[in-house]
């Protein structure tokens, strides 16, 4: 028999959290007088660990799909995704552009040097890229100064039968927080807006607290390109995935492998670090950090035991956590245990604990865990 942990993956919250940042997008659009924006589901990191063929299943109602491994797109097209595809970092060697040709796939262009590849690539079709402008966060793209140019040279390739559509895009550094976008979305204006083409520049942050932004009101294809929200995460620091309306599409899941009877004054785990003040009853759960569940966890990390919130004691180790059965007297070996997801806490409850963001957790749901599908 297999270990008890599993990794339950929701279509229907993956579908849910489309809805729900579609119908977002259509309310403001509305509200502007404008047309509502495409989506591409981000995708990327295997759909930040729920799996490509799950998430091509569950945002059948993108409109475009959106990631970064050319393994991964091939993966949505042999899944049966016709759609959009774009790839977020674009392509990296001249080999590449023959998977991007064959499997009819868009890219983001950023360098000089994709550029000179592009000029040299023998195609069977026009690729449609999108221009990517670096409006502050200074990761990828274009400097404002340079953009005019790169759109020139993307203009000159699209004249000689090599490129398709020109679109425009940016990524915003503190969608989620106090900086907000308004600096970077006034540099994006100014440096595209005598330019035509597709626009895109919202990620999840953006799309949820500024939808107005990804609004179409100059009869161009807008798009924007959540990722986090559709998997019932929340983009913000300090605002719940569940009061978004959001639903997590990941539940991690183990069982009680163990329980012991502590004396006051014994000590759980590596390190010794959690020492029992009174007499208690503490249960082992098969999940660690070699599952994914993050080490630096602390004593107090929310756990669900036998439907009971309780915490996670001592220190995380590779296979195992020990937690607090003082409010779970029921509980023994056997006990189903909600490490996050739909029956336990948020994911993003347990990062914030462990000092990270629920993206990471999600990512970094390890192989070894086997995943179920359903509703
Ligand atoms: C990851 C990524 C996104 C999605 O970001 P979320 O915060 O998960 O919504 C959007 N655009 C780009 C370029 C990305 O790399």
């Amino acid at each position: 028999m297999p270990r008890p942990i599993q990794a339950f993956i929701s279509q229907s919250a993956l579908a849910h959290n489309l809805d729900v940042v579609r119908r977002s997008l259509d309310h403001a659009a509305q509200a502007a007088g404008g047309s509502a924006p495409s989506i591409w589901a981000v995708i990327k990191a295997n759909a930040y660990g729920h799996g490509i063929e799950a998430a091509v299943a569950g945002f059948s109602a993108a409109q475009g799909l959106a990631m970064l491994d050319l393994s991964e797109a091939v993966r949505c097209r042999e899944a049966g995704w016709g759609g959009p595809i774009l790839l977020l970092e674009g392509f990296f060697e001249p080999a590449d552009l023959d998977i991007v040709d064959r499997y009819h796939l868009a890219v983001t262009v950023h360098t000089r040097e994709q550029f000179d590849m592009l000029a040299r690539a023998r195609l069977s079709r026009r690729i449609d890229i999108m221009l990517k402008l670096n409006t502050g966060m200074n990761r990828l793209g274009f400097s404002p100064a340079a953009y005019a140019s790169a759109h020139a040279r993307a203009r000159q390739l699209h004249d000689q039968g090599v490129l398709g559509s020109i679109g425009k895009m940016t990524h915003f550094a503190c969608a989620d927080g106090a900086q907000g976008v308004a600096e970077q979305l006034q540099a994006f204006n100014d440096a595209t807006r005598a330019l035509p083409g597709p626009v895109s520049v919202c990620n999840s942050a953006a799309t949820l607290r500024y939808p107005e932004i990804a609004v179409a009101r100059d009869h161009q294809p807008h798009w924007v390109r959540p990722g986090i929200c559709l998997y019932g995460a929340s983009p913000f620091a300090d605002v719940p995935a569940g009061s978004l309306g959001l639903r997590p599409a990941m539940s991690l899941r183990s069982q009680l492998i163990g329980v012991q009877h502590l004396a006051a004054g014994a000590e759980v785990g590596y390190g010794a670090i959690f020492r029992a003040d009174r007499p208690m009853r503490v249960g082992v759960v098969a999940c660690g950090y070699a599952d994914g569940y993050p080490r630096h966890a602390p004593t107090g990390t929310p756990v669900v035991v036998g439907g009971v919130r309780t915490r996670l004691v001592g220190r995380v180790s590779m296979d195992m956590l020990m937690v607090d059965l003082d409010p779970v007297p029921a509980a023994e070996v056997g006990t189903p245990v909600s490490l996050w997801g739909q029956d336990g806490p948020a994911v993003d409850e347990v990062a914030a604990a462990a000092g990270t963001i629920g993206y990471e957790l999600l990512c970094a749901l390890a192989p070894r865990v086997p995943v179920t599908h359903g509703p």
